[in-house]
């Protein structure tokens, strides 16, 4: 740097200074969405080990190996929920590893979005003993932490993963097959059901059905972010 660079940059600093003291620049300011994102992480964590230390449902927290409580990015605009962990997410602690997880992660790729983009959790928090459906009080028990999740992470669209998460969440007692395919409302959020990824590997025919879900969940997607920029 020569003399005179230094002697710029000196002015430069002056003038920023000048500037700040007028109120014109401030430069600890934080980035409003970064502060709006650590927030979130820091209420997910602190859900997180609420629902850690429950045992509510006394067979389930004798029989887990590990709560799951979900994951995935805490600014998600997309929110995957299914039924209860089975045993790979259960020894894991994490939702969707098992072979119905590779399907979920195969289908969400198919349509632009990495595992990492969305967030993925589960209406039980708890692997219920041999994979037997979530029972009508475990479900009562788990869902005010899922409604707490949603109101956290607040997202525009949740994709509900078969019968137990559409039902619960929409509080509708149709069959997933009615469902399904149809964009429902969750206190302003777009609900859209599809079959369980896992009902794809003993039924093939709900293929073509899942595939279709999946590219109105795109859509409906897309047609938000046009949305956003057209407003701002
Ligand atoms: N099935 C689910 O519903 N959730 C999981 O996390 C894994 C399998």
């Amino acid at each position: 740097m020569c003399p005179q660079d230094s002697n710029i940059s000196q002015l430069l600093l002056q003038y920023v200074r000048f500037l700040k003291e007028l109120g014109f620049v401030c430069m600890e300011q934080p980035h409003p969405q970064s502060s709006a994102f650590d927030n979130k992480l820091t209420e997910l964590e602190q859900l997180r080990q609420e629902v850690l230390k429950c045992r509510m449902c006394k067979v389930l927290a004798e029989y887990r190996t590990n709560v799951v409580f979900g994951e995935g990015n805490p600014d998600a605009k997309l929110v995957f929920i299914g039924e209860a962990p089975g045993e790979k997410e259960d020894l894991q602690g994490r939702p969707f590893v098992g072979q119905a997880g590779a399907l979920l992660s195969y289908y969400i790729k198919s349509i632009g979005f990495r595992r990492e983009d969305v967030f993925i959790c589960n209406v039980i928090k708890c692997r219920p003993p041999n994979n037997r459906d979530p029972l009508p009080e475990e479900i009562a028990n788990c869902e005010p932490f899922l409604i707490r999740q949603l109101e956290i992470l607040q997202p525009v669209l949740i994709c509900a993963l078969g019968k137990h998460a559409a039902q619960t969440i929409l509080k509708q007692k149709l069959p997933i097959s009615q469902l399904r395919g149809k964009t429902w409302n969750y206190y302003n959020i777009k609900v859209l059901p599809t079959f369980h990824p896992a009902s794809l590997l003993y039924s093939p025919n709900y293929k073509q059905l899942f595939e279709q879900d999946f590219k109105k969940l795109r859509e409906i997607y897309d047609k938000f972010e046009k949305n956003k920029s057209q407003i701002t």
